[in-house]
């Protein structure tokens, strides 16, 4: 699509530049051509950037891409956060009942999840009245104000949402978004929070809300299965395209997480972050935490030292994966300082 595009672009400034400079000679014409295409590149780069970080409202150009019967996921880029993307670097989902949308996740900001719903709208529109927060990393459920303030709808998440955060910090979203992406969005507390497995029978849709029960991403993860569709949400308790960041979790923890994930029958799997929603969506995860602990236990038994880390587990079979450089060396010596003291 891109190359068409380009191709005809080169094309019509040839032709013009040929027909316009008479005097010039063929290397003249195509370095000329060659200079305004740079230009027109150049420019449009910078409309939009400009237009997005100006204009009164960030556009997230949301797409719903529907992943199974009645659900809908919006993914985000393979990327941290950022200025450009105003967090759209997360997976959120809809899902879609007699009379009502199931949120799973609701984004970095109230404007991404005012735009989510618009979208929604267009395919059907239900009041949204009930959320789900998989974990309390904020690009996940900043969001969540919007729902209350629209649908009054129920929030449920973990309590470490409540305990960690309060109205008015200045959360990780709100130090990088653009002013006109986090504008609006307000940090309120979640209604309910499950200490077990919390069965929903919604319009005809039946959820489960799985507490992993220890830490895992974080302290505390639910991932949301879905019996009747064979769906399965895993929230950050696994990634795919892209490498995971366990700053704040645990590598037993992911390990028990995904085999307790493994265990359900499902036919789609939407990870937190990540393009690939097929049965198959977990395994690049469930390889990463199985190769990293299988290594550090040989690590820990050849005595290694932590600044030999990189070089006896550099993970080799993920370097192209999206912020491998930015992320695992971190990964691997914090698995590497949680086995060293652990009793297994
Ligand atoms: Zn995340």
């Amino acid at each position: 699509m891109k190359k068409t595009i380009v191709l005809s672009l080169l094309t019509a400034l040839l032709l013009s530049n040929v027909y316009g400079n008479e005097h010039q000679n063929p290397a003249e014409i195509m370095q000329s051509t060659l200079d305004k295409m740079k230009a027109i590149a150049t420019q449009n780069n910078q409309n939009s950037t400009e237009s997005n970080t100006t204009s009164d409202v960030f556009d997230y150009k949301l797409k719903a891409t529907k992943v199974s019967d009645n659900v809908w996921c919006f993914l985000g880029a393979l990327e941290g956060p950022s200025k450009e993307n105003a967090g759209n670097m997360v997976n959120t989902c809809y899902v879609k009942t007699t009379d009502s949308y199931v949120v799973v996740d609701s984004g970095p900001s109230y404007q991404y999840a005012k735009q989510a719903y618009a979208v929604m709208s267009a395919i059907k529109k239900l009041p949204a009245t009930t959320v789900i927060s998989t974990h309390e990393h904020d690009d996940h459920w900043l969001g969540n104000s919007f729902y209350k303030d629209e649908f009054k709808a129920e929030i449920i998440g973990p309590k470490y949402i409540n305990d960690n955060y309060k109205e008015g910090d200045k959360t990780r979203m709100f130090n990088t978004l653009p002013a006109n992406a986090i504008k609006g969005t307000k940090i309120i507390p979640v209604d309910k929070i499950p200490t077990e497995v919390l069965t929903l029978s919604i319009g005809g849709e039946e959820f489960e809300i799985v507490p992993v029960g220890t830490k895992a991403h974080t302290d505390e993860d639910f991932f949301v299965y879905m019996p009747k569709r064979k769906v399965l949400f895993s929230g950050d308790l696994a990634m795919n395209g892209r490498i995971t960041s366990n700053r704040h979790g645990s590598l037993l923890g992911q390990l028990k997480a995904i085999k307790m994930m493994k265990a359900k029958d499902y036919e789609v799997f939407v990870p937190g972050h990540g393009l690939d929603t097929s049965k198959t969506g977990m395994d690049d995860a469930e390889k990463y935490f199985t190769l990293l602990h299988e290594r550090i236990i040989q690590a820990l038994e050849d005595d290694t030292e932590m600044t030999e880390l990189s070089e006896v587990i550099p993970m080799n079979e993920f370097q192209d994966r999206a912020m491998f450089k930015a992320l695992n060396g971190q990964n691997v010596q914090e698995a590497f300082t949680e086995l060293e003291f652990s009793e297994e």
